[in-house]
């Protein structure tokens, strides 16, 4: 990636690193329910309003809700990011959606500052996305086609017990099917599930079935899995490992982590992804253990890290043409299965 946006982007972020930190202790020290989290959310709107963003307040028909936009009025793709800030009954930020905040604003500032410089053309924008736990804040973003109006494509984290590019989202592996005999043909083939340990009994059970239609058409049959993940997923990951991290197989972040996410419906609808990130926790997210790891120093600084290396990615596709028309090309793939 070239070094002067990559710098911009380190250089904002570490700018603003106390205001973030206190901007996510406010958050975990006021733990609000679904759709209740007025003081979250007005926080969030203020402090990106005072950092020069238009912002939107009670976005579609949600009180809690914001959108928080800028563009340098160049020609460019769009990105969006989502800052989730709602808490859990009787464990509050069990879920870490305090540094989900931040990682979200701090994105938003990044991207911000590439425009203003005009290192690159287009718009970010940032959603302020309620009731994640157990309500519906992205789908009725997505009733309102507020994604689909502002964003050619959205990203987000979400802190977990482990790193891994699939996340809480679904888990996606596509195959080329090869049938050798009376008449061979190719097939492209997308297995999905919604986590990895079922994608992998799944696509063992589909590679049977294809074996199975083989032999009674007399044919052979090539089964070839395709490397995994959406591309702007593996610079996500790429940039990740430049900062030393990491990451376990998929099949072993799949054993400690399964947890699933509304942001789901958002990659139905465009091309996104939202990667898990490792916070330093002896429990599982939704445990107080996890309350407690998502207001120290140490997950604070796996946010701020793990936020570099997702506004990088996003500038990757803001930048890079050839990546966004994989990640299209791999959304179109996916929808049409
Ligand atoms: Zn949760
Ligand atoms: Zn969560």
């Amino acid at each position: 990636m070239n070094s002067e946006v990559a710098n911009v982007i380190t250089k904002t972020i570490s700018n603003h690193d106390e205001e973030l930190r206190s901007l996510s202790l406010k958050i975990h020290n006021n733990p609000e329910l679904g759709y209740e989290e007025y003081k979250a959310s007005a926080l969030l709107a203020d402090y990106l309003e005072d950092k020069g963003f238009a912002v939107t307040r009670g976005a579609a028909g949600m009180p809690t809700s914001f959108i928080a936009e800028f563009t340098n009025g160049k020609p460019g793709r769009r990105v969006a990011f989502c800052s989730e800030y709602d808490a859990l009954p009787g464990v509050g930020h069990a879920c870490g959606h305090n540094i989900i905040a931040i990682s979200g604003v701090a994105c938003a500032i990044a991207i911000k500052a590439l425009l203003e410089q005009n290192l690159l053309g287009g718009s970010v924008s940032l959603f302020g996305t309620p009731a994640e736990e157990g309500g519906n804040g992205k789908g009725r973003f997505l009733q309102n086609n507020d994604f689909q109006k502002r964003a050619d494509v959205a990203l987000m984290i979400h802190p977990a017990p482990v790193d891994s590019i699939v996340g809480p989202a679904l888990a996606i592996d596509s195959a080329e099917i090869e049938f050798f005999g009376r008449s061979s043909h190719a097939a492209h083939f997308l297995a999905r599930a919604v986590t990895r340990t079922q994608l992998v009994e799944l696509k063992s059970k589909l590679e049977k079935c294809f074996e199975a239609a083989a032999v009674a058409t007399g044919c052979q049959v090539k089964i070839s899995w395709l490397p995994q993940g959406p591309t702007e997923g593996l610079c996500y990951k790429q940039y990740m490992e430049e900062e030393g991290v990491m990451f376990p197989s998929p099949e072993k972040a799949s054993e400690i982590t399964s947890s699933s996410s509304d942001f789901g419906k958002v990659s139905y609808a465009l091309p996104s992804i939202q990667p898990a990130y490792k916070i330093q926790t002896e429990g599982p997210n939704h445990t107080i253990s996890f309350e407690q790891a998502a207001r120290t120093k140490n997950a604070h600084v796996a946010t701020l890290r793990a936020a570099r290396s997702l506004a990088k990615t996003a500038a990757t596709v803001l930048l890079d043409s050839n990546v966004y028309k994989e990640a299209l090309e791999e959304f179109k793939r996916g929808k049409s299965q």
